[in-house]
């Protein structure tokens, strides 16, 4: 399965490329086209096919390729916004819902696993949150406070699963696991096995707002009733780019010595934390760890997040040796809880969006709140995850300031080689934004030694694109467009590509 970067997830590896078996739509009029092949978008078109309707998946690229190919698949009611804050944002009762919806998306997943008999290695799981100083200890109690009385079963546990110094800990029921592509790819048989169409490297262009949708896509117009955008993020500028933060992390897979693999899920308390949980498949054990995570764009040596995790997971197993290493982007919002629901000024165009590192609970959650509105117009969650919602939270104005480097700029198309002095700086394979006469361009240097210069202009919002050693992507610092090494659109807000800059021999 192909995702979106170079490097290979665990997910991928263990994974077969999924291949439509019916792709035909034949100029049909769909109940709904669901944008994007991803957790929220193949288990959103299920749901609804299920419920009758007549469903058109219609993906950029292949069933996976976005973030759940990067994903490490902790299902959890144990959220990353902790519920002290959600109940700081949302009240009480707001917090309850929050945690109902969490667990009735595990139960989703519980369920479907298990109707369509899928191999996705699916468990519940204990998640020991831990501790390891003063600050940490107050803050762990805080949480655990505010977890409970949202209705999150816990204690308090004097042991943690992996083999680190801790203060205090606390363990939570209820949590899962599971393999995540593998899951997808058998929603997406199931999905077809009841009359849906999935039409991959079919990207959505525009869509013409009526009652009647006209979806211009790569492959032809494709009329509906109702879309989803299970995008990620919804493409374009829309509010969204304002309300959702991109954020990149780091994970990895190890095998380990001594074969001491943790039981449950865990994570310390630092900022960002460390995730750890194990896996098997088709007999293999891993141990998957992560963390790392930063603004998008906002590091220069995405390659050093690797190191910091390898030498990380062996100070704690001695021997440990990676098998594979992957980073994936996700979407953090200004108030801690995704968007799902209608567009804002919109009666059948949907989205979801600001997962954070939630998305294989909210993507789940969002498919069983977006097939409600479309079957029946209602649902309990309608309206604490609203994307209409605007919360007037102090965090509100330093988040648009975050988002709000945007610079335009604008350089000459045509550059003669020699010129270019900082090529000759370049190794196969290595790319840098850089100046030329007081101008920014992109410069990367392929593996048989031609240099390949384009605009770093991110077409989306103008602000200037950076390099991403790791992935071998241009990625956006602003809202999270991401690039091939050839300047190609792969994923984000962003609607095209690089513009590329003609260089004369
Ligand atoms: C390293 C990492 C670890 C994580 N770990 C966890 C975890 O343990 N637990 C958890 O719950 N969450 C986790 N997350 C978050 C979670 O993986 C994501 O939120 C989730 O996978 C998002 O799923 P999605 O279906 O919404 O989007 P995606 O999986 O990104 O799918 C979107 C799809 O839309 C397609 N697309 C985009 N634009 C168009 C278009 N115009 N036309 C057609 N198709 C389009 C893309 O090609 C893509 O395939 C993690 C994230 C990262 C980065």
């Amino acid at each position: 399965m192909k995702r979106d970067g170079t490097l290979e997830s665990l997910w991928q590896k263990t994974t077969p490329e999924f291949n439509s078996k019916n792709n035909n739509w034949n100029d049909k009029l769909f109940d709904v086209v669901i944008v994007g092949g991803g957790i929220t978008g193949v288990t959103t078109a299920l749901l609804l096919q299920q419920q009758g309707k007549q469903c058109l998946i219609a993906e950029s690229f292949n069933i996976g390729f976005g973030t759940t190919s990067g994903t490490t698949a902790h299902l959890n009611t144990l959220l990353d916004t902790p519920y002290s804050i959600i109940e700081k944002n949302f009240g009480e009762d707001g917090a309850k819902l929050v945690a109902k919806g969490a667990k009735e998306a595990i139960n989703i997943v519980e369920i479907l696993s298990s109707k369509y008999k899928i191999n996705n290695d699916f468990s519940y799981q204990y998640a020991t949150l831990f501790a390891q100083n003063e600050d940490e200890n107050k803050e762990l109690k805080k949480i655990f406070e505010a977890t409970i009385k949202a209705g999150v079963e816990g204690r308090w546990t004097d042991k943690i699963p992996v083999p680190a110094d801790f203060t205090i800990a606390a363990e939570f029921a209820g949590q899962a696991q599971m393999h995540p592509t593998r899951y997808i790819a058998a929603l997406a048989q199931a999905f077809e096995a009841a009359g849906g169409v999935i039409v991959q490297n079919c990207k959505v262009t525009d869509v013409k707002d009526g009652e009647i949708l006209n979806i211009n896509t790569t492959q032809g117009v494709i009329t509906a009733n109702n879309l989803v955008w299970a995008t990620h993020l919804p493409p374009g500028i829309n509010l969204f780019n304002f309300r959702c933060a991109p954020y990149r992390s780091y994970a990895a897979a190890f095998k380990l010595a001594d074969g001491t693999y943790p039981a449950g899920l865990a994570y310390d308390m630092k900022d960002p934390y460390h995730y750890y949980r194990s896996q098997t498949i088709d007999g293999e054990k891993y141990l998957i760890a992560g963390g790392y995570d930063h603004k998008t764009g906002h590091n220069e040596n995405t390659g050093f997040a690797f190191t910091e995790l390898d030498a990380h997971i062996h100070n704690l197993y001695k021997g440990s040796k990676i098998s594979a290493k992957w980073s994936s982007q996700y979407y953090e919002s200004v108030d801690g809880l995704p968007y799902i629901g209608l567009m804002p000024g919109s009666d059948n165009v949907y989205a979801a969006t600001g997962y954070g590192g939630n998305g294989m609970t909210y993507g789940t959650l969002a498919a069983r709140i977006v097939t409600d509105l479309i079957t029946t117009k209602y649902s309990i969650y309608k309206d604490i995850f609203s994307p209409s919602r605007m919360k007037p939270i102090a965090g509100l104005s330093n988040f648009i300031k975050e988002n709000a480097d945007a610079i335009s700029s604008f350089i000459g198309k045509r550059l003669n080689y020699e010129s270019i002095e900082q090529l000759a700086e370049l190794a196969p394979g290595e790319a840098r934004v850089t100046e030329f006469n007081g101008e920014k361009m992109a410069l990367y240097k392929d593996d048989n030694g031609k240099v390949h210069a384009f605009d770093p202009v991110c077409p989306h919002a103008k602000c200037i694109v950076n390099w991403n050693t790791a992935e071998k992507t241009w990625d956006c610092p602003c809202h999270g467009g991401r690039y091939s090494c050839m300047g190609q659109l792969i994923t984000g807000p962003a609607t095209k590509g690089l513009e590329r800059i003609t260089i004369y021999e």
